[in-house]
C-alpha cells in the first residue's frame, strides 16, 4: 500500500461529468489499496472569471491591499472543486473529506498572488488517511503568518500537489492534465510534437521556466529539492484502464542523467509571449549604470529577465531588458520618472509585442554549434533576433511576437524533434 498524490487540472475538473470521472479514477486507485490524497484545480475558466470580476471593479490597481482581495476571490474556485469532488467520491461509495489550504494548513509567505509555500502540517491529513478516507486538498491556496488567504500564482495547483507529496513523502505525485504527457513543444502549436517518455528534471525546470505551462516552475523546483517522483499524464483516458498501465503512461520526470545512448541534443522547445522589451537610450557608459537603471526596477518588485548592454559610442550606450508584460507600463513610467533624470538618458522606448523562444536540452552541454544552428534556422526564415541569452542547457532568443509560431515550427523540424528517437 502506497501513499499517492493525484492532481487534476481545470479541464479535467471542467464539468460535473468530468468530476465524476475523476472520482471513478481515484476510487479505482483507492480500491487497489493506495492511500489517496487528491489536489484539484478550480473548474476550467473559473479563476479567469473570478479575477475578471475584480478587474471590472478596479482595472489598473496593483496595491498590496488589492492583491490581498484578489487572493480572497481567486481561492474560492478551488474551494468549490474540492467539495464537488468529495461529494462525487462519496457517491462512488468511498469515504472522502475535503479541505481548503488553510484547514490543512498550508503555510505560505505573504506575497499575494504569487505566494511561496513554507510548510505543510500533515497531521490532520494523515489521521484521515489512517481512518481510510480519501483526502482532497484545494490546490493553489494557503495562509500567511497573519492568517490572510494567499494564492500561489497561476498554475499553482501543480505546486500544491508536489508540495503535499513532498511533505507526506508520497510514493509518487501524478499530475493529470488535458495532454498525455510532456511534449517536445506545446502540441497545440506544433501538431507534430512528440510525447517524451521521460524528461530530465533539469530540462523540465528550464522548459517550465521558459514558458511550457504544462507544469508550474515551482512544482518542478519542489520535486527536485525533495526528490518527489513526478509524472504527467492524461485524465482523458478511460477511467477504468488497467492501473499498472496507467501508472506507466505519460511522462516521468527523471533525476538521474539519462542512460540512453542516443541522448537528443535538444529535448524541447519552449516559448513565452508574456514579456515586453524596454530600452533606455543614450545612458553614460560608466561603472554603476546597470545598477542605476535596474535598481529602482527591482525595488518596485518588478522581475527582470533578459538584459543586454550595447557597446558604447562617445561614452554613451543603450541598455535593454525584458519584464513581464503586465509590468510594462509601470516600468516605463518608473524609468521616465526615476532613471532618466538621474542618468541623463536620452529616451526610454519599448516593445510589448515580443516573445521569447528557447531550445532546451542537457545534450547541449556536450555538443557545440547548437546555438548557431538555431540562429541559422531563424535567419533562413527571415526572423530577426533582437536579444539572445544562453545557459549550459538552453539558448533563448527574443523575436517579434508575430513570428513565434513560425520560429517554433521551424526549430522543431530542424532539430528533428518530430522524428522518433532510438
Ligand atoms: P491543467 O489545467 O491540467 O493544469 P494546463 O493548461 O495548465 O493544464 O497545462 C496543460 C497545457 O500545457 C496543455 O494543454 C498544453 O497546451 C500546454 N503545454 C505547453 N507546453 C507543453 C509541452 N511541452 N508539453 C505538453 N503540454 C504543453
Ligand atoms: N486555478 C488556478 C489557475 O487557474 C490554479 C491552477 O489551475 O493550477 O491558475
Ligand atoms: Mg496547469
Amino acid at each position: 500500500m502506497a501513499l499517492i498524490v493525484h492532481k487534476y487540472g481545470g479541464t479535467s475538473m471542467g464539468s460535473t461529468e468530468r468530476i465524476r470521472n475523476v472520482a471513478k479514477r481515484v476510487a479505482k486507485w483507492a480500491r487497489a489499496g493506495h492511500q489517496m490524497v487528491v489536489v484539484p484545480s478550480a473548474m476550467s475558466g473559473e479563476t479567469n472569471r473570478l479575477l475578471g470580476l475584480a478587474k471590472e471593479l478596479s482595472p489598473a490597481s496593483t496595491t498590496p491591499a488589492l492583491l490581498r482581495e484578489l487572493d480572497m476571490i481567486a481561492s474560492t474556485g478551488e474551494q468549490v472543486s474540492v467539495g464537488l469532488l468529495a461529494i462525487a467520491l462519496q457517491a462512488e461509495g468511498l469515504e472522502a473529506v475535503s479541505y481548503t489550504g488553510w484547514q490543512v494548513p498550508v503555510r505560505t509567505d505573504s506575497s499575494f498572488t504569487k505566494a511561496r509555500i513554507q510548510s505543510i502540517d500533515d497531521a490532520r491529513v494523515r489521521a484521515d488517511l489512517a481512518a481510510g478516507r480519501v483526502v482532497i486538498i484545494a490546490g493553489f491556496q494557503g495562509l500567511d503568518e497573519n492568517d490572510n488567504i494567499t494564492t500561489l500564482g497561476r498554475g499553482g495547483s501543480d505546486t500544491s500537489a508536489v508540495a503535499v507529496a513532498a511533505a507526506m513523502k508520497a510514493h509518487e505525485c501524478l499530475i493529470y492534465t488535458d495532454v498525455d504527457g510532456v511534449y517536445t513543444t506545446d502540441p497545440r502549436i506544433v501538431p507534430e510534437a512528440r510525447r517524451l517518455a521521460t524528461v530530465s528534471f533539469e530540462e523540465m525546470l528550464e522548459m517550465a521556466s521558459l514558458g511550457s505551462k504544462v507544469l508550474q516552475i515551482r512544482s518542478v523546483e519542489f520535486a527536485g529539492k525533495y526528490r518527489v517522483p513526478l509524472r504527467v499524464l492524461s485524465s482523458f483516458t478511460p477511467w477504468d484502464i488497467d492501473i499498472a498501465e496507467e501508472a506507466r503512461s505519460g511522462t516521468l520526470i527523471t533525476f538521474e542523467e539519462d542512460e540512453k545512448m542516443e541522448q537528443a541534443v535538444v529535448a524541447g522547445i519552449a516559448f513565452n509571449r508574456d514579456e515586453a522589451k524596454i530600452t533606455v537610450l543614450g545612458v553614460p557608459d560608466k561603472p554603476g549604470i546597470a545598477f542605476q537603471i535596474l535598481g529602482p526596477v527591482a525595488e518596485a518588485n518588478i522581475d527582470i529577465d533578459v538584459i543586454i548592454q550595447n557597446v558604447s559610442h562617445d561614452g554613451k550606450t543603450d541598455f535593454s531588458f525584458t519584464v513581464h508584460r503586465n509590468d510594462y507600463a509601470r516600468t516605463i513610467e518608473l524609468l521616465n520618472t526615476k532613471v532618466v533624470p538621474q542618468t541623463a538618458a536620452t529616451n526610454v522606448v519599448g516593445d510589448p509585442k515580443i516573445c521569447k523562444v528557447s531550445i532546451v536540452g542537457i545534450g547541449m552541454r556536450s555538443h557545440v554549434g547548437v546555438a548557431s544552428k538555431m540562429f541559422r534556422v531563424l535567419a533562413d526564415e527571415g526572423i530577426n533576433i533582437q536579444m539572445i541569452t544562453t545557459s549550459e542547457i538552453k539558448t533563448s532568443v527574443v523575436i517579434d511576437e508575430k513570428y513565434m509560431e513560425l520560429a517554433v515550427r521551424a526549430l522543431h523540424k530542424a532539430f528533428d524533434l518530430d522524428q522518433p528517437t532510438g
